[in-house]
């Protein structure tokens, strides 16, 4: 079984994850832009068995009606998060993994507020705003 690690910008907090992601997903919005100080967000999703080891402490920061995020309290990297809506899955930050080997976006959402230099992988679904249900 394919384990892989994420960690923040310090190596103080630490995730290790078990199996194939989910689903990883490249995100234009302004809330994803501000959070990650790039210019898109890419979440890489798991089932929340898959997380299983983690290490260090974190802090939350909840945003209204979507979602809470854990980050380092030392170096403000935020590296895992849940949505509010009770869906059995846990988002990761792809960079944090910092492999190469992991899996590129399957979709890209919110293009409608993306950079025009920003671009998709060639082949993948394509959103302007939120991907459909
Ligand atoms: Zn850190
Ligand atoms: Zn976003």
């Amino acid at each position: 079984m394919t384990m892989r690690e994420a960690a923040c910008a310090c190596g103080d907090f630490r995730l290790t994850l078990e199996g194939e992601p989910i689903l990883v997903s490249a995100c234009c919005c302004t809330r994803c832009q501000r959070r990650t100080g790039s210019f898109f967000g890419v979440t890489v999703y798991f089932r929340p068995e898959q997380l299983v080891r983690r290490e260090g402490a974190a802090s939350t920061f909840h945003r209204p009606g979507s979602t809470t995020f854990q980050f380092c309290p030392r170096c403000g990297s935020s590296l895992l998060w849940e949505l509010d809506d009770d869906e059995p899955i846990i988002g990761v930050a792809g960079g944090a993994f910092a492999d190469p080997t992991l899996p590129g976006p399957h979709r890209m959402t919110h293009t409608g507020t993306g950079h025009p230099f920003v671009t998709s992988p060639r082949g993948i679904p394509v959103y302007e705003g939120p991907p459909p249900e």
